[in-house]
């Protein structure tokens, strides 16, 4: 493809995705596609001869369209959101464009000062004290495991890198605490098995008693204590552990406190939202996704942390063809965390940011406060409905109670009304299990939902409850 032809394709391409986000409402929010359905459309081999940008783009619209679930549909209430906007998605071509490597400052001066500069710029709007550095990793796992790499590094006198892991370790959360942490202890060796997950109080929230209780006993009976990871909204319910009594305990025993506020950090951009992060200051790293809930297109994971000499010295490495004159003034972010290519992420928020401002991040995420507020209410007015978590920021957690029924036939009702809910493709909703009980989940944060859209989920989920009470009765 030559210069001129791009520009053609290119054209038509902005054209295309400006009418995608137009129309997207009309599209069912989930494809209804069958496993293997798309497989069965794309050749099992290559073309041996370049073909033309007019038919590989016809194949997109009619070939992988169709098995498409769109995540930026106003419907999109599952998961978690993941919203991209016009801003993100234009910075996100120029850095493919560019195409730039930014593993060292030399390899694009600008991406490095960016990332630093955008890096400062988030902790400023997010409440972050100045003993913080912020760093772009690509999801919060990866963040979580440098949290835990370098907590065990620090831990051990930097012993673990050099000649392996010699010592019982201990990380703590609670059954709360997202999947990425027990995937990080099992890469970090320090095994699944020395996870302790702390029980929880009634809110879902880490009994900080009984971490206390948990530390002591390892300690006692010869285990080493290295990280605990405290959740600010939680994936199930977005559950927020007190990390001010969290961090009091961490102090005392010298174990480095890690906070995933992969979701819900994006909240603290609102001064008034912002009480759930009380005493972050005294944790050692933070991490937040602006990829999920900061129109920020995937990927983009904010990490920070204090110690950022233990973070170098647990990941840096120094061989001879990567050694610059600037190595000393400039920061090489291949050290800061685990890959050593890196994309220019640092561009792609700067123009959010920028083409939103502050106020518009906080106009959007006060918008689904209230909205995910609104639609409790309507719910706790219903008295078929029950709220099974607090609800906290903008998710609902619900089911459908229509009373004389057991446990377990409450899941059953419930599974098949989620169902037929998600069927109506106008919206998506998933569940997950709260107490032992089937749970529907109603997570609010795509760019464009608005109460118009939460009413029309509420209509759905009233409607399909009410057909669901006739065929059982
Ligand atoms: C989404 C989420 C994660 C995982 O985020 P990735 O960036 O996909 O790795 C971790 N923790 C919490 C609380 C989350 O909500």
């Amino acid at each position: 493809m030559d210069t001129n032809e791009f520009r053609k394709q290119g054209y038509e391409f902005i054209d295309w995705l400006a009418g995608y986000f137009e129309n997207i409402e009309n599209l069912p929010v989930k494809p209804s596609v069958s496993p293997g359905d798309i497989k069965r459309l794309i050749p099992g081999s290559p073309p041996l001869e370049g073909e033309s940008m007019d038919e590989i783009f016809r194949d997109f619209r009619e070939k992988i369209m169709p098995g498409i679930t769109h995540w930026q549909h106003p419907g999109w209430m599952a998961y978690f959101p993941a919203n991209n906007s016009p801003a993100s998605v234009l910075a996100e071509l120029l850095t493919a464009g560019l195409g730039a490597q930014c593993m060292i400052w030399q390899t694009s001066p600008a991406a490095a000062e960016l990332e630093e500069i955008v890096m400062e710029w988030l902790r400023q709007m997010i409440g972050l004290p100045e003993t913080f550095t912020g760093v772009i990793q690509d999801t919060a796992s990866t963040a979580t495991l440098c949290a835990l790499l370098s907590a065990r590094e620090k831990k051990t006198g930097f012993d673990s890198n050099r000649k392996g892991l010699t010592q019982k370790l201990r990380v703590y959360g609670t059954s709360e605490t997202h999947s990425s942490i027990e995937k990080g202890v099992k890469i970090a060796g320090i095994g699944k098995e020395n996870l302790h997950l702390v029980e929880t109080l009634q809110d879902f929230s880490m009994n900080a008693e009984a971490l206390r209780k948990a530390i002591e006993a390892d300690l006692d009976a010869g285990f080493t204590p290295c990280c605990v990871v405290a959740t600010l909204g939680s994936t199930s319910s977005m559950a927020m552990d007190h990390v001010a009594e969290i961090a009091s305990v961490c102090i005392a025993h010298g174990i480095w406190l890690h906070v995933d506020a992969a979701f819900a950090g994006t909240a603290a951009v609102v001064p008034e939202l912002r009480g759930f992060m009380d005493g972050v200051e005294m944790a050692d790293s933070f991490v937040f996704n602006p990829h999920k809930w900061m129109m920020t297109n995937f990927d983009c994971s904010a990490y920070y942390v204090k110690d950022t000499a233990a973070l170098l010295q647990t990941f840096s490495i120094h061989p001879e063809y990567l050694k610059t004159d600037a190595d000393m003034q400039v920061r090489n972010y291949r050290d800061w965390g685990i890959q050593l290519g890196r994309r220019f992420r640092a561009l792609k928020l700067w123009f959010v940011i920028r083409s939103y401002g502050v106020e518009g991040i906080r106009a959007m995420v006060r918008e689904h406060v209230r909205i995910a507020k609104q639609l409790s209410q309507l719910m706790e007015a219903d008295c078929r409905f029950e709220i099974l978590a607090p609800v906290s920021l903008s998710l609902v957690c619900f089911r459908f109670n229509p009373g004389n029924l057991d446990e377990g036939q409450l899941d059953l009702l419930n599974r098949k009304l989620l169902e037929r809910i998600n069927a109506s493709g106008e919206v998506f909703l998933t569940h997950t299990s709260l107490n032992g009980k089937y749970t529907i989940r109603v997570a609010i944060g795509s760019r464009t939902t608005t109460e118009k859209h939460v009413q029309r989920a509420w209509e759905i989920i009233r409607s399909r409850a009410a057909e669901l009470v006739h065929l059982v009765n």
